[in-house]
């Protein structure tokens, strides 16, 4: 039966990273393209990192009930996984990768159960956040003060997840998350 792979973390901590090189190691990966209502950043495109939708537009798609989830997770930027991208992966038969926020995450968990894995990524602290979104050079000093914000809030729901993966050394924790998603991907269910 194919899996969902479930990644949250604070923003900064590496989760696009991690997610993208495991995508990259041929375990038959899908990854979930999820909607959002903010602005394309930097080489984004529609239809690859992210469906780009007006706030009207994903509110109406809120009101056909066509969200497996969704949050607004900064005042009016809406990001939600939407219910057909999932059921076409899976009817595909790959397994899935989600990249979306905490309490996302956990309502996917919950929702598919044992089907699905959820991986908790811990930046080292959050100051190496600070240094690491200055270093990344995409988001405005005030874009970086208020994901900071949302950080430590955001590290108290780790231990409701089902692995907490810490991304101090990154050749680690690339290995440890390898692993990790490839036992799961064989376990029989
Ligand atoms: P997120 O998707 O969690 O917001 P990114 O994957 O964009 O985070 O990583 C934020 C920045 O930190 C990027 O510039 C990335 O290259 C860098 N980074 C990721 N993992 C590590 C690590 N283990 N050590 C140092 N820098 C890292
Ligand atoms: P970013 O703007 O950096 O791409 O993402 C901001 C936050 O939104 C991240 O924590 C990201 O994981 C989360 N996110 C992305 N897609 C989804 C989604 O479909 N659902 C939820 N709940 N969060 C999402």
């Amino acid at each position: 039966m194919a899996k969902l792979i479930i990644f949250s973390a604070p923003s900064g901590a590496g989760k696009s990273t991690l997610v993208r090189y495991l995508l990259s190691q041929g375990l038959n990966l899908r990854f979930s393209i999820s909607a959002t209502s903010r602005k394309p950043r930097g080489e984004e495109k529609d239809g690859r990192e992210y469906y780009f939708l007006s706030p009207e537009a994903f509110r109406e798609r809120i009101a056909r009930n066509e969200f497996l989830e969704y949050e607004e997770v900064y005042t009016n930027k809406f990001y939600g996984t939407l219910k057909s991208e999932v059921d076409r992966n899976l009817a595909e038969g790959s397994n899935v990768v989600f990249d979306v926020d905490c309490v996302g995450g956990l309502n996917i968990k919950k929702i598919y159960g044992d089907q699905a894995l959820s991986i908790f990524i811990m930046p080292p602290s959050v100051e190496v956040l600070r240094e690491r979104l200055e270093k990344r050079g995409t988001d405005a000093p005030q874009v970086i003060d208020h994901r900071l914000a949302k950080a430590e809030y955001e590290m108290s729901f780790a231990p409701q997840f089902d692995v907490t993966v810490c991304n101090d050394d990154y050749e680690r924790a690339k290995n440890e998350i390898l692993k990790l998603v490839t036992d799961f991907i064989k376990e029989e269910r």
